[in-house]
């Protein structure tokens, strides 16, 4: 599944072809993604501008000149392509393996800036959505989401109070979106061991009694944030690159320092320890218990 840095990838990549331009035509070959497509969806897009192109946790929002906002969610699959006239681009490089067979194809935008861009979803579990921009915040898929972990709002303090008295792991805390928002597996394996706590560690101890935060919850923010901007910086390289992938594994594997490398040496220098893999909540970490307290 795309985590946040892919996300954030993608949305740099549509950028630059979709701001500032009208959905000339709009095709649509395959309605039920995660949900169906609304009846209207082409009618609401078509002839609109793309006023800008945000993004809220792992949902890209393409705020258009209607006063709509078109969501748009990779779910597992999903992956954007951008055909201009000197041949095709794809966004980001994914660590996931995807499928670009055209048959996979369902939603083609033809942009007035002479871009096509294909949604491509081989498991259809992506969804698009449009939504009046004024009734955003009342959505349900993004009410009750915590702050945007690179955002000004996430910082050690946000993060102890909602950390307080919970008797979960410090990793099930930090998949938890009420608690930050678009933080997957995957970085959170990464940031803990790069803020040397163990996931195993007690979500609450990173507060005092009355929330205060201590010395981890600065460590665990300051890695989170750390994580999160050099894998964005590696994904826009990426697309600087402008190369398509052929499958198998991409670049973010690279730079794992825990991530699948169970039994391989840490890290962190000096450490020496080895990376282990247990489960917790029905997913794999991977962290080194020598320098991960
Ligand atoms: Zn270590």
């Amino acid at each position: 599944m795309p985590e946040l840095p892919e996300v954030e990838t993608v949305r740099r990549g549509l950028q630059p072809v979709m701001e500032g331009a009208r959905f000339a035509k709009v095709d649509v070959h395959r309605g039920d993604l995660r949900w169906p497509l609304a009846q209207d969806f082409v009618k609401r897009l078509h002839g609109r501008t793309v006023t800008g192109l945000g993004r809220r946790a792992k949902y890209l929002l393409a705020d258009l000149s209607s006063g709509d906002v078109l969501m748009m969610h990779l779910g597992m699959s999903g992956s954007f392509h951008v055909f201009e006239k000197r041949g095709a681009a794809a966004l980001g490089r994914y660590y996931h393996e995807r499928a670009k067979h055209v048959t996979h194809d369902h939603v083609v935008f033809h942009m007035s800036s002479g871009a096509i861009v294909t949604f491509n979803d081989p498991r259809r579990f992506g969804s698009m959505k449009i939504v009046p921009r004024a009734n955003l915040d009342a959505e349900p898929l993004l009410r009750g989401l915590g702050p945007e972990p690179l955002g000004n709002e996430f910082d050690a303090a946000m993060l102890a109070r909602a950390c307080r008295g919970k008797k979960t792991s410090l990793k099930a805390a930090l998949l938890d979106q009420r608690v930050v928002a678009g933080l997957g597996n995957i970085y959170v394996c990464e940031a803990l061991h790069r803020a040397l706590l163990s996931p195993k560690r007690m979500a609450s101890t990173i507060a005092s009694r009355s929330g205060a935060p201590n010395d981890r919850a600065e460590r665990l923010v300051e890695a989170i944030k750390r994580v999160l901007t050099d894998a964005i910086k590696d994904g826009g390289s990426s697309l600087r690159d402008h190369k398509l992938t052929d499958g198998g594994l991409g670049m973010f594997q690279h730079h794992f320092r825990v991530y699948d490398r169970e039994g391989q040496p840490c890290r962190t220098a000096g450490c020496g320890g080895i990376v282990k893999r247990i489960v917790q909540n029905g997913r794999s970490t991977f962290f080194c218990p020598t320098c991960q307290k």
